[in-house]
């Protein structure tokens, strides 16, 4: 499963930051609602129907390919932040000013986080492979979701898994949230699907399929907020796993969050800037790419990581 607590935790405390510019603080304040949507704009479409995704999960079957997802992290990134930006930026009858302002920091946020801590994510699951054998995919939902509970017991003493809030609050994306039926009156499916065919054309969702994934998410946000998984992630919150996705002698995540944190406030900083100013000649294009440094969202370079030949003898050694 996406890591999705993680991106929504991640702007919620960017909506808090005091050294990014007034307007993006309280554009992600007052419109929080449409931030969460920018921080996970580019997995929605992860979020096909919400069993096959749990039985995948629980299965261990590989993840879901889903080619649409995979354009977004893959598919010119880079071009497709410029082209998000420039959308967020002319008037719109659909979504107020400070609206599309969230929605595109929320957006960037998801960027930088991605690309500053896949590379982990990605490493962690080949070691996994490796070590245990199985899915590359499957470790990679794994690792996300063991640093997502470590991350959040550091930051509130429990996992926001199985807590009312996330259903209530923080799993809210668009409002109002659709639970039985796709929405698709809600303005922000329009103009988001309207963005989408203006970069990807043909192969962009419609209107229809868009708000499938809303609903999904809305019943991902449901799912995951009960009980049972509030008392699956505190059994499963060991220290052995603690040590293996979170924090031992080879990485800390925090670190890794760290930097992704910064590239956000940079990030952010650079995109409000170019939206104040309303550029978006070619020179401002080349400037903002040079600056922002996006590449491939889904595999990012990878820096500071042992190289992962080193574990295969201790395959034999633990047995
Ligand atoms: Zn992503």
């Amino acid at each position: 499963m996406p890591g999705a607590t993680l991106h929504l935790t991640h702007v919620e405390l960017l909506a808090r930051e005091a050294e990014l510019p007034r307007a993006v603080r309280e554009a992600l304040e007052r419109e929080l609602t449409y931030a969460r949507l920018g921080a996970v704009f580019h997995d929605l479409p992860f979020y096909t129907n919400i069993i096959t995704m749990m039985l995948g999960y629980w299965l261990e079957m590989p993840a879901e390919f889903v080619p649409f997802a995979l354009k977004l992290h893959r598919y010119h990134p880079d071009l497709f932040a410029w082209h998000f930006l420039r959308e967020a930026h002319r008037d719109s009858p659909l979504l107020t000013r400070e609206q599309r302002l969230s929605i595109a920091s929320g957006f960037f946020a998801h960027i930088a986080l991605d690309l500053e801590i896949h590379p982990l994510v990605n490493w962690c699951a080949r070691r996994d492979v490796l070590l245990h054998g199985g899915h590359e995919s499957h470790h990679h939902r794994l690792t996300e979701k063991y640093q997502s509970l470590f991350f959040h017991r550091g930051l509130q003493g429990k996992d926001i898994i199985g807590s009312h809030r996330f259903f209530s609050e923080k799993s809210v994306i668009v409002e109002p949230p659709p639970f039985f039926r796709k929405n698709l009156g809600i303005p922000v499916v329009r103009w988001a699907t309207d963005l989408l065919g203006g970069f990807f054309h043909e192969g962009a969702p419609s209107m229809r399929q868009f708000a499938s994934w809303l609903r999904s998410f809305r019943h991902f946000g449901f799912m995951v907020s009960l009980p049972p998984a509030g008392r699956n992630s505190e059994r499963l919150g060991t220290a052995e796993n603690r040590r293996r996705y979170y924090e031992n002698a080879e990485f800390s995540f925090r670190d890794f969050w760290e930097r992704g944190y910064r590239r956000s406030v940079a990030l952010l900083t650079l995109a409000s800037e170019v939206f104040a100013a309303g550029d978006f000649s070619d020179a401002s294009r080349e400037a903002f790419l040079a600056a922002a440094r996006i590449s491939d969202l889904a595999y990012p370079p990878e820096v500071g990581l042992p190289a992962l030949e080193a574990h295969e003898p201790a395959l034999e050694a633990t047995g």
